[in-house]
C-alpha cells in the first residue's frame, strides 16, 4: 500500500468518512495548486483550535491539524454530528489550503523572516494562490516603523493585512461562500 493510502485508511479508522474526505481534499489540492509536490502527512482532528486558528501546520512531524468545529452544531440538538454531511467543506478545504501552504514552504527549506505569515515566502504563495483562484488579493511583507516609541505595522493601501494574510484565503472569501446554502 503506498503512503497515501496507508495515511487514509489511518484517517478513516480514526476519523471515520470525515478523515477520508481530508486525505482527498489534501490530494486534490496538491494536484491543483501545488503541482503535486507536497509530501503528505497525516491530517488530524483535533478538539481545541490552536493559537485560535482553524488549522496548524506541525512542521516537525509533517502534521496538519483541523479544528473538528469545522463540522457544524446542527439542530435542535447543538451537537455537532461527526458527520460529512455536517462539515464545511469549502471553509475546511480554504483551510487546508493554508495549512499546505506551511507544509510546501518547510518542505522547501523554511522561511526567514519576521513570523511564518510575514516573510518573503508566505507572501509569494499568498499571490500565487490568489490569482490561480481568481480570489484579486495581493499581499506584500509588512513592514514596521517606530511611531511616537511604539513599533507599528505599515499596510500600503491595497495589500492585506497581517490578519488577512494569516488567514488566507479564509479572510478574502465572503462570508455567503461558505454560509450562505447547504452545498459546502
Ligand atoms: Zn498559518
Amino acid at each position: 500500500m503506498d503512503r497515501f493510502n496507508e495515511l487514509k485508511a489511518e484517517g478513516i479508522q480514526i476519523f471515520g468518512e470525515v478523515g477520508a474526505w481530508a486525505y482527498d481534499a489534501w490530494n486534490d489540492l496538491n494536484a491543483t495548486c501545488f503541482d503535486a509536490k507536497n509530501l503528505l502527512g497525516p491530517i488530524c482532528w483535533i478538539m481545541t483550535p490552536r493559537n485560535k486558528s482553524l488549522g496548524c501546520y506541525f512542521f516537525s512531524k509533517n502534521i496538519i491539524y483541523l479544528y473538528k468545529g469545522l463540522v457544524r452544531p446542527v439542530y435542535p440538538t447543538n451537537m455537532p454530528k461527526w458527520c460529512l454531511d455536517n462539515l464545511n467543506k469549502r471553509l475546511a478545504r480554504d483551510v487546508l489550503l493554508h495549512e499546505m501552504i506551511h507544509q510546501k514552504i518547510h518542505q522547501a527549506g523554511g522561511w526567514t523572516g519576521e513570523s511564518s505569515h510575514n516573510n518573503e515566502r508566505f507572501v509569494d504563495e499568498v499571490n500565487r494562490i490568489s490569482k490561480l483562484l481568481d480570489l484579486k488579493a495581493t499581499a506584500k511583507v509588512i513592514q514596521s516603523k517606530i511611531i511616537d516609541g511604539k513599533r507599528t505595522r505599515c499596510v500600503e493601501p491595497g495589500y492585506l493585512t497581517l490578519e488577512e494574510t494569516s488567514n488566507f484565503p479564509y479572510t478574502t472569501r465572503s462570508y455567503d461562500y461558505y454560509y450562505s446554502y447547504r452545498h459546502y
